[in-house]
C-alpha cells in the first residue's frame, strides 16, 4: 500500500488507511472517495479479502476462523466474547511452532513458516470486519495462538504498531498481550522498547527436568537464564508479568510442584508478577487436573504468598486450543 500510494499526494494515504482500518471496507471498490486509477492499482497489488472458516462454539461466547493463507498455509484466531462486552482476540504469530510441547495441537504439527506482520494484521481485520456488522469492535489482543511470537520478533512488533495505533485499530498497549515460552534474547530486547504491553511467560514447570519433558524448545534455555531475563525485564519497565502454569493431571499438578513453583518465584522475580493458573484443554495424550486438585494448587500458592488467577475456559467445543483446528485440517 504504502509503495504505491508513494506517487499520491499524502492525504490518499490517510485515507486508504482510514478506509480498511477504520470502515473496515472488504473490497477496495468500497473506497469510493479514492481515484478509480488508484483503486484498481491496489486491488491487484494488495486484495484485502480474508480467506476464511468460522467455527461459533454453542455457548456463542468464542469463534475460531481458520484462515486460508496465499500458500495454502492454514492459521488459526479465536474470538472470545466476554460477558462485559469486552472482546479479545487470540492471534497466531506462526504457521506451526517451534516449541513442540508435548501437551500442544500446534507444538505437535512442527515449525513451518514465520506469518508476516500482513498476515498477523490479517486476522485482526477478519474479526474487526465481523465484528463491526454487530456494532463491536475488538478490545484486546492477546499473542497466543500459534507459533513463538519472540521468534518472529520482528513482524509480531510491527503488528503489535499496527493494533496499537490510534488511525488503525486503536487497541491501548495496556489491553495487547505477548505469550512466550521464554527465549532470553527476546525478553531483553522486549525490555528496551518503550511499548506498555502485557509479558506472559509460560512456564509450566517448576524445574528444568519437568520443563524440558512439557517445552522440548525450552531445553535450550535454562530456567535460570529465562528467570534473570525476566527479572530485568521488571526492573527495566516497572511491568508485571504473568507467569502461565497451564495444569496437566499427574504431571504438574502436586502440592509439592506448588512449593517448588512458588520457591522459585519468589526467588527469583521477588516482585511484580502473579501465577495464572491454566486449565488444559485436553489434546493428545494429556487430561486436565480435577477442580479439587486445582483448589489445592491454588491454595498451596496462595499460602506461600503468590498472588494466583484461574483462566476461564473458553471454546472447548470448538477445539479452541492453540492448534487443535488446524492442525485437524492438515491433509
Ligand atoms: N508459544 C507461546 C504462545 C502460544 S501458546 C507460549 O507458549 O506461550 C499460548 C498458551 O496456551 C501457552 O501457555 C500454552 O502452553 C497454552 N496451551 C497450549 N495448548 C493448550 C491446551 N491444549 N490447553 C490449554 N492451554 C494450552
Amino acid at each position: 500500500m504504502k509503495e504505491i500510494l508513494q506517487s499520491y499526494p499524502a492525504y490518499r494515504r490517510r485515507q486508504a488507511e482510514e478506509a480498511v482500518f477504520q470502515r473496515l471496507i472488504e473490497d477496495w471498490d468500497e473506497a469510493t472517495n479514492l481515484p478509480l486509477d488508484l483503486r484498481q492499482k491496489l486491488k491487484s497489488a494488495c486484495p484485502l479479502g480474508v480467506k476464511a472458516e468460522v467455527l461459533a462454539s454453542a455457548r456463542g461466547d468464542s469463534a475460531k476462523a481458520a484462515i486460508e493463507l496465499s500458500d495454502g498455509a492454514v492459521i488459526e484466531t479465536v474470538l472470545m466474547r466476554h460477558q462485559s462486552g469486552r472482546n479479545t482476540i487470540c492471534l497466531s504469530s506462526q504457521v506451526g511452532c517451534p516449541g513442540a510441547c508435548a501437551f500442544c495441537a500446534t507444538g505437535q504439527m512442527g515449525f513451518v513458516r514465520q506469518l508476516t506482520a500482513e498476515e498477523i494484521v490479517a486476522q485482526i481485520l477478519f474479526f474487526s470486519r465481523l465484528l463491526k456488522k454487530e456494532g463491536g469492535r475488538i478490545s484486546s489482543a492477546v499473542f497466543m495462538g500459534m507459533g513463538e511470537p519472540l521468534l518472529n520478533y520482528r513482524e509480531v512488533m510491527l503488528a503489535v504498531d499496527c493494533l496499537n495505533d490510534r488511525n488503525k485499530f486503536n487497541i491501548g498497549a495496556r489491553h495487547i498481550s505477548l505469550s512466550t515460552i521464554g527465549i532470553p534474547v527476546g525478553i531483553e530486547r522486549l525490555s528496551r522498547e518503550k511499548k506498555q504491553i502485557n509479558l506472559a511467560f509460560s512456564l509450566h514447570a517448576p524445574d528444568d527436568a519437568l520443563r524440558g519433558r512439557l517445552i522440548p524448545l525450552a531445553r535450550q534455555h535454562p530456567l535460570r537464564e529465562i528467570l534473570a531475563a525476566l527479572k530485568n525485564y521488571i526492573d527495566a519497565t516497572g511491568r508485571r508479568v504473568m507467569v502461565e502454569y497451564v495444569l496437566l493431571d499427574g504431571v504438574n499438578d502436586s502440592p509439592p510442584a506448588a512449593r517448588d513453583l512458588a520457591r522459585l518465584l519468589r526467588q527469583s522475580l521477588e516482585r511484580l508478577f502473579f501465577v495464572n493458573l491454566i486449565s488444559f484443554n485436553p489434546t493428545l495424550r494429556y487430561r486436565p487436573t480435577t477442580p479439587q486438585k486445582m483448589k489445592i494448587f491454588q491454595s498451596t500458592l496462595e499460602r506461600e504468598g503468590i498472588a494466583v488467577t484461574c483462566r476461564y475456559r473458553f471454546g472447548e467445543d470448538i477445539d479452541g486450543a492453540c492448534g487443535q483446528l488446524a492442525g485437524r485440517k492438515k491433509p
